[in-house]
């Protein structure tokens, strides 16, 4: 496995705030109303503020969750162009106060002339990633606006156009560039300016627009109008799909590019998604093609017999138990998970209880296990190999909670910083094509997650929604960051359960992450301080890095819907 963590650019969604110590932090209890009472109130998590007003907007307008939840991801689409929108894909869960459960899944598909020697140069080798990424073999066909047009029919209120006016009015008005977005214009100019149009918009005269300019899209915003008016169809109809087939033929240098067809073809796909229980509180996630889902109640399920409340999030025994947990679950991801629909992923066995509590056995409280490898649970197909591991960071998680208790967490990417750094109608292509397995077999086995035609790759995307334990909905949760994306959500999750602490307590808490040998400890944080503890705890591959994150949830506190962001997230226009 190869876990490259964020490079400079990353680490620029880094804020110049610093992570809370934890022992500043004041303990809250999350929930003490009674069950009777009622909660009212609604809320909008998102990591840009201009995102969470179109969201708030929508609910003004008297839109439910869905339709908030809906212009978000279209307005970060415009305001956060590095991270996510309509050229790229995401996984939408719904969780409503009835506790009914639905997912939709918008993840990106292979063009139907893909193979599994996709990636490989001509000689068999895998070529660089950065080389991968930036052409048009690493674009999939664009699932968000699919995604959105079932979401809306199923569960929205609003007029489809009306969703779209706040990011019509940020592309065509312009926003100001925040910090976050100058300094991976400047960091990053050959996937930001991939091609002519993106320069144009974001390099006027050859230099990166700095924090606080002011940025048009006219492109974009004449897409968006088009898309509002005559419905998602516009978007896969030719017309509108030529210029993605043209962008991306161009740079795809051998046969079995995107076709009119393929864009034509997509559809998103409602999915039942999955549940389990933890501490008594109902979690429940998306099922593949991601394998965010299962991680985090398999790490959740793994960790359970722990009292972890009271040991408490000072102690490094708390964390070195959630790194254990990762490292079983991390590893039963890279043999089993991928694309349900070509092949056969044993869900239910993987967070069945009994084989979770088998896998916690594995656990010592004292001391790093030595080997951690795959568990058999029910239904394990046999005969497939683990792959490589892809680069991350384009991607922007967003919770929207309506006074009905609907909650809606959203997870939406483009893959990478820019996605493939190619540009149609104003917006940026992802690259999601990469979370496949460049390499279509590993030992002489084939990899489930290779690439195929019409296939969707392997996510590590979590879109979380939880009812507390009377059944009343209590929190939505998801994050950013690649392979980060289960341990951030799950840390979340035990933060609140365990430690009581509030949303953005529970998001800023220290990042701590292992699937390999090594442990990496977040830069800054009490933890990265505490080497010898964890030394004496088994973990000698002590790696201490800034850490790419960015959490977003609503969760019920004392009777009320509270929105927060991870503070690492920076949102200013101030170059630190
Ligand atoms: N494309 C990644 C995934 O689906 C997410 C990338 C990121 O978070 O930066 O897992």
């Amino acid at each position: 496995m190869n876990f490259r963590f964020a490079t400079s650019f990353a680490a620029l969604a880094l804020t110049a705030c610093a992570t809370p110590q934890t022992d500043t932090l004041s303990v809250r209890s999350a929930d003490t109303a009674p069950a009777t009472k009622p909660v009212t109130g609604s809320a909008v998590s998102a990591a840009d503020p201009r995102a969470e007003e179109a969201g708030r907007a929508m609910l003004a307008a008297g839109g439910n969750a869905t339709d908030a939840a809906i212009a978000v991801m279209l307005a970060l689409t415009v305001v956060e162009p590095q991270s996510s929108g309509i050229g790229g894909g995401g996984f939408m869960v719904r969780g409503a106060a009835d506790g009914s459960l639905i997912t939709y899944d918008g993840r990106e598909t292979a063009p139907a002339g893909a193979t599994p020697e996709w990636f490989l140069a001509e000689d068999g080798s895998v070529p660089p990633f950065s080389e991968s990424v930036l052409s048009g073999l690493s674009v999939g066909v664009p699932g968000n606006l699919r995604l959105a047009e079932k979401a809306h029919a199923e569960h929205g209120s609003l007029p489809w156009a009306k969703l779209f006016e706040p990011a019509i009015a940020l592309a065509r008005e312009g926003f100001a560039v925040n910090n976050r977005l100058a300094g991976y214009l400047e960091r990053l100019p050959e996937r930001a300016g991939g091609n002519a149009q993106s320069r144009a918009i974001y390099y006027p005269g050859g230099e990166p627009l700095a924090a606080g300019s002011i940025v048009t899209n006219e492109k974009l915003a004449q897409s968006l109008e088009r898309i509002a008016s005559e419905g998602a169809d516009a978007f896969y109809d030719p017309d509108f799909a030529g210029e993605i087939v043209q962008t991306v033929a161009q740079a795809t240098p051998r046969e079995g590019a995107m076709t009119l067809a393929d864009i034509e073809g997509y559809a998103a796909k409602s999915r039942d998604g999955i549940c389990s229980t933890y501490r008594e509180y109902r979690i429940c996630g998306m099922g593949p093609p991601t394998s965010g889902g299962v991680a985090v109640l398999q790490i959740l399920g793994q960790l359970e017999r722990f009292d972890l409340g009271a040991l408490g999030q000072d102690s490094p025994v708390t964390w070195h138990l959630f790194v254990e947990a990762q490292r079983l679950a991390y590893a039963d991801r890279e043999l089993y998970l991928a694309d349900s629909d070509f092949v056969s992923v044993p869900v239910a066995g993987l967070i069945d209880k009994g084989y979770l509590a088998q896998r916690s056995a594995l656990i010592d409280p004292d001391l790093r296990a030595a080997n951690v490898g795959p568990g058999r649970p029910e239904g394990a197909p046999i005969a497939i190999a683990d792959g490589d591991e892809p680069e991350e960071k384009g991607t922007s998680h967003f919770a929207v909670v309506d006074d009905a208790g609907t909650m809606v967490s959203y997870t939406s990417t483009i893959e990478g910083p820019f996605g493939s750094g190619l540009m149609a109608h104003g917006f940026y292509l992802n690259n999601e094509l990469t979370d496949f397995s460049r390499s279509p077999e590993v030992d002489g086995r084939l990899v489930a997650n290779r690439v195929e035609g019409g296939k969707r790759p392997r996510s590590s995307m979590a879109p979380m929604v939880i009812w507390d334990p009377d059944g009343r909905p209590f929190m939505a949760v998801g994050a950013a960051g690649g392979t980060t994306i289960p341990v951030t959500t799950a840390r979340a999750i035990i933060g609140v359960i365990d430690f009581d602490l509030s949303a953005e307590e529970a998001l800023a808490l220290p990042f701590i992450m292992s699937f390999g040998e090594a442990v990496f400890l977040e830069e800054g944080t009490w933890l990265a301080d505490s080497q010898s503890a964890f030394e004496t705890l088994g973990h000698t591959r002590l790696v201490v890095r800034e850490a790419p994150i960015k959490g977003n949830a609503v969760l019920r506190e004392n009777g009320r819907w509270v929105a927060a962001r991870d503070p690492r997230i920076e949102v200013g226009l101030q170059v630190p």
